[in-house]
């Protein structure tokens, strides 16, 4: 019977399976007090939005489950939570894996000091990134800020991502009598009942993340490079809320995924192309790491004078709302409300017509991403829109503005994507599906739309908002 005991602090890593800390504790004979802590003081601006939340309590009922329900929850500033928590199990272990927003940083680093200070034995792993982000250099020892060097000469010639581990066989839970509290006191749940369709969309825990990435390899593997920008087909694996949280860890979903492929005859572009993705998610914790100011400010800071649009809230509202009259753009913003995801290419699109076409600061569109998102993700989230803002590193350049109509024509040809989630235009033909605005009155009357009444006008004029962009971006020419 064994007498140590510690604590396992689950933050991102919402998982038993290759678990550096949960392993390292049962590996070394301790007991466990497994403990997740709700911490929106420290979070502050960055707390979790209402998506999440609601992914975040189903994940740890499902992880709780999993732990027969040993699971202590509390909310409260981590820093003292704690050391408060520590002293009553009578404890003096406590094992983490490590996260990386820089709010989280700064207190864990700071705790992680103030608990040694007090003879605790703590012990920090990296569970959810292939690389550390102080592991890749360029060869001048700076960081790189371009992401294919970064990944193929960087990355890759570091090391290939460890192999993933096991569960623990046996897991011993520590005796004490401390509240345990209860899931519910965390009040992730939102009051008004908007998330059913989320429901029915995903399955939030480890079981769900595994069976979510064998669907994908079984059926939409196959293609992935070419058909990854296709919103009407199923050919991404939608396993980013799981990453994102840690259900499944980033060496599992590799491995996993060069194993199936190699045993399947997938072939191997679209193995690499769907290992570099995972690439573009490390890449996003790699700049987030380094230039930790890129959740809020310019990366590049000659978008600082850049003459964002003061009258924003009619625009942004009908953005927001999926209202804008541009179909793809209104599909993406609709499946954003209605499953808590976008598709990455329509992500991109709804992007830049906010940012470039509507002249809405991406603060806008980072924030709205990060209340609706299921994987709302600090890194990513910022690097993103600073990719789609042109203020990135290794950006889009501003110049590059997609034009959505385009776009939609290219990436959704018979607009099925739009169909399903614009249902206004469901019996407009393929031809016009795109581009009401430009379809025939007796064409539109056939298909029952009548623009400005039951499907809007276009927000804005795709040509002259163009213009304007271009113009904006003017400033900062003279501003480099
Ligand atoms: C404006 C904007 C905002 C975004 N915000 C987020 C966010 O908050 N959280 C988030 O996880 N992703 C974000 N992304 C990146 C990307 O859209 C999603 O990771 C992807 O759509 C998730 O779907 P998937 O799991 O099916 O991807 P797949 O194509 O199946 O890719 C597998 C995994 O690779 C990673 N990945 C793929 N593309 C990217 C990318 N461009 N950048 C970083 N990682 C990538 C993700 O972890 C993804 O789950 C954003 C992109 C844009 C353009």
């Amino acid at each position: 019977m064994t007498h140590k005991t510690a604590i396992i602090w689950f933050r991102q890593d919402l998982r038993l399976n290759d678990n550096p800390a949960l392993n390292y504790a049962v590996n070394n004979g301790y007991a466990i007090i497994p403990l997740y802590i709700l911490d929106d003081e420290n979070a502050d601006q960055w707390k979790m939005g209402g998506a999440s939340r609601w992914w975040l309590h189903q994940s740890l009922q499902s992880l709780n489950a999993d732990l027969r329900e040993h699971m202590i929850f509390r909310v409260g500033k981590a820093d003292a939570v704690l050391p408060q928590l520590i002293e009553e199990a009578g404890t003096n272990a406590v094992f983490w894996n490590r996260c990386y927003e820089p709010w989280r940083v700064k207190r864990d680093k700071e705790l992680k000091q103030n608990l040694k200070d007090n003879d605790v034995d703590v012990e920090t792993f990296n569970a959810s990134l292939l690389w550390e982000p102080w592991e890749v250099a360029k060869d001048d020892g700076t960081p790189y800020r371009v992401f294919t060097p970064y990944y193929r000469k960087g990355c890759l010639k570091v090391k290939e991502p460890r192999e993933p581990v096991k569960r623990p066989e046996r897991i011993s839970y520590a005796e004490h009598k401390v509240d345990k509290g209860m899931l519910e006191d965390l009040k992730l749940m939102p009051e008004i009942k908007w998330y059913t369709q989320m429901e029915d969309f995903w399955q939030p825990g480890e079981d769900g993340a595994h069976k979510r990435l064998q669907t994908f390899l079984e059926d939409g593997f196959k293609g992935y490079k070419e058909d990854r920008n296709r919103p009407d087909r199923e050919n991404v694996s939608r396993i980013s809320p799981h990453l994102h949280f840690g259900e499944i860890s980033p060496h599992q979903v590799w491995h996993t995924a060069r194993g199936y492929g190699q045993a399947n005859a997938i072939p191997d572009t679209d193995i690499d192309h769907y290992c570099s993705e995972l690439g573009w998610r490390e890449f996003s914790y790699y700049l987030l790491y380094h230039f930790p100011h890129i959740t809020w400010e310019n990366f590049q800071p000659k978008f600082n004078e850049f003459p964002w649009n003061a009258q924003e809230s009619a625009d942004l509202t009908r953005w927001q709302k999926g209202q804008t009259g541009i179909p793809i753009v209104d599909a993406g913003m609709r499946q954003l409300w209605q499953t808590g995801w976008m598709h990455n290419r329509v992500r991109m699109i709804v992007g830049s017509l906010l940012v470039k076409n509507l002249l809405i600061h991406w603060h806008r569109g980072e924030e709205w991403f990060w209340d609706c998102l299921v994987d709302a993700d600090l890194a990513s989230n910022s690097a993103s829109w600073q990719w789609v803002a042109g203020s990135g590193a290794d950006a889009a350049p501003y110049f590059r503005i997609f034009n959505p109509l385009t776009q939609g024509e290219k990436f959704d040809p018979d607009g099925d994507y739009v169909r399903e989630f614009v249902p206004e235009l469901k019996d407009m033909p393929n031809k016009y599906i795109h581009k009401p605005w430009e379809t025939p009155e007796e064409i539109l009357h056939e298909a029952g739309v009548i623009l400005g009444e039951n499907y809007p006008k276009p927000i804005v004029d795709l040509k002259a908002s163009r213009e304007r962009a271009l113009k904006a971006f003017e400033t900062t020419k003279k501003a480099s």
